[in-house]
């Protein structure tokens, strides 16, 4: 039975790693009939975000993983918050000090950034050099005094220590190259690795599932361990989650997207942009010299000013774009994993059910866009149609369509006409038509260009239209459709040459849902007077 908590640090968004993250935890404790807890590791007080518990508690519930205990669902080994676990782990520092495996620091800034050149010039690792004698109370006072900033760090034992990974196998450390590392800072806060051990062991935790990036620590985490006399977890450091730009995948990816963006626009008033970023233009030009990242907030309100579409990193930017829940948990499953099924598209309780924890993969793994969106549509289908009207309401409230006033029956026609499309985004943009007013209708000019413009026969054929539409006796879908296939054959042309100019007036583009359902949908009235608006527009 496994006991796994799923450990962030409140410092932004739930990005797609650490969601990964959570899920396995989630898999883990439900596969073997365990549990599943969620700590906010929020003890570095320069990172975390005040919002960012609140952000990362509702993503999480968005993919619908959901822990047994934690904030929200208070249990027995509680506090969740490590803010509010300081004298616990008061406690075991102190157990530390008194076994003479921690001792006491004074050193300044300029001090260690001296030993650290030193060993960099040497080209050594950096190995604080272990005092023979522990300074004592009164040297810490003494220190204190002078104004000095007291730390405490841990005594790394000098054997060899091997990490057994689930993922990767025996890993081997030799814990001569690892420093006496700080479990105490001088703002009285415990470091992560301090927190994370004391709090591993007394919420009996059995399985530790995080990302690669902390292999390096647990060498030290287990030599704590070993010092308090806790058990060691069961480890497993998932592989690392690759963009299709060749590196690791982070919001930097996003900054490159927008950095080119800003490049390219022509006629861009800095100032108004940094308003709009809420940054100062010297932090926006930071950003542009590639020194700094403005964070997530600033990113996307640029990115809205300039249209510009950013790849998505956080559950978030997943939600905006359009993706379903059930998708998202079905792709991460998958990254560095291969379910034992003989099928891709999986439900969460498949990918519980038929969990083996051997079928992780030690290799990186690409993070592929195209098979992303190929796991939606297919997702999408597989929903009832409550279950569908359903997730796309809450999706047109996310991104506060104009679409939120129709109706449920109106949207389900919608939906329907959608019919194999690839995101709930992808839905909205085909039918907002439907519900703007329309002096509102965005035209794209290219399209405007090719299709009505071009030698005039666009417009041309909206005037027939319009006067043959006009004089319709019954409006039904089947009768448009038979209207417009009848001027295609007595024209001898194509069907697309009668509909498009039609669906550019009527939408302002060439991609929507299919013309003659639209043209029901939206009511012929309506219909023609955007006809004619067009015609007016676009004849000058
Ligand atoms: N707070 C750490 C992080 O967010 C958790 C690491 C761990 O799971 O031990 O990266």
């Amino acid at each position: 039975m496994a006991i796994t908590r799923f450990a962030p640090s409140p410092t932004g968004y739930l990005h797609i790693g650490g969601a990964r993250t959570a899920l396995f935890d989630l898999i883990w404790a439900k596969n073997t009939g365990g549990k599943y807890l969620l700590r906010i590791e929020d003890t570095d007080q320069s990172r975390n975000s005040p919002t960012a518990p609140k952000q990362v508690m509702d993503d999480l519930k968005w993919l619908g993983i959901v822990w047994d205990e934690g904030p929200e669902k208070e249990g027995a080994v509680g506090p969740y918050f490590q803010s509010q676990r300081l004298h616990i782990y008061k406690e075991y520092i102190q157990k530390l000090l008194d076994m003479g495996k921690a001792y006491y620091c004074f050193d300044t800034a300029e001090e260690l950034e001296a030993m650290r050149k030193e060993a960099a010039n040497s080209k050594k690792n950096f190995i604080y050099p272990r005092p023979k004698v522990f300074p004592t109370l009164a040297d810490v006072e003494n220190a204190k005094s002078q104004g000095k900033d007291v730390v405490v760090r841990f005594c790394m034992p000098e054997d060899e220590i091997i990490v057994e990974d689930i993922v990767r196998g025996q890993v081997h450390f030799n814990a001569k190259e690892i420093s006496d590392f700080i479990i105490l800072k001088s703002d009285g806060f415990p470091t992560y690795h301090l927190a994370c051990v004391v709090d591993d062991e007394l919420m009996g935790i059995t399985h530790v599932i995080r990302g690669q990036e902390h292999l390096m620590n647990t060498p030290g985490h287990v030599a704590m361990q070993k010092a308090f006399g806790f058990k060691t977890p069961v480890y497993a450091h998932l592989s690392v989650i690759i963009s299709e730009g060749g590196g690791k995948m982070s919001k930097r990816e996003q900054g490159k997207v927008l950095k080119a963006a800003i490049k390219k626009a022509q006629g861009l008033e800095k100032e108004k942009l940094a308003e709009i970023g809420k940054i100062s233009v010297a932090e926006l030009n930071d950003f542009l010299a590639g020194d700094s990242m403005p964070d997530t907030p600033s990113i996307d309100a640029m990115a809205a000013y300039l249209k510009v579409e950013l790849p998505e990193i956080n559950i978030i930017d997943f939600v905006k774009s359009g993706f379903l829940p059930e998708t998202l948990v079905n792709f991460i499953a998958l990254l560095g994993y291969s379910a034992p099924l003989d099928k891709e598209i999986l439900t969460l309780q498949e990918i519980i059910d038929s969990f083996d924890p051997t079928r992780f993969n030690k290799t990186n793994c690409l993070f592929d866009r195209k098979k992303l969106l190929a796991f939606n549509t297919e997702h999408i289908k597989m929903l009832s149609e409550e279950q569908l009207l359903a997730r796309y309401k809450d999706y047109l409230k996310v991104v506060n369509s104009p679409a939120l006033k129709a109706d449920d029956s109106l949207l389900k026609r919608v939906l329907k006409a959608s019919h194999g499309a690839r995101t709930l985004a992808e839905v909205d943009h085909k039918s907002r038509f439907l519900f703007v007013e329309a002096d509102k209708i965005e035209y794209d000019q290219k399209d405007v260009e090719k299709v009505l413009l071009k030698n005039g026969e666009g417009l041309a054929m909206l005037a027939l239209l319009k006067e043959r539409l006009t004089s319709l006796s019954s409006i039904t879908e089947e009768s448009i459709e038979n209207l417009l296939r009848g001027i295609a054959e007595e024209k001898q042309i194509g069907l697309g040459k009668v509909a498009q100019p039609l669906r550019v007036a009527i939408c302002g583009t060439t991609i929507s849902l299919p013309i003659f359902e639209s043209i029901d949908m939206l009511g012929i009235e309506c219909t023609i007077r955007r006809m004619e608006r067009a015609i007016n527009k676009f004849s000058n």
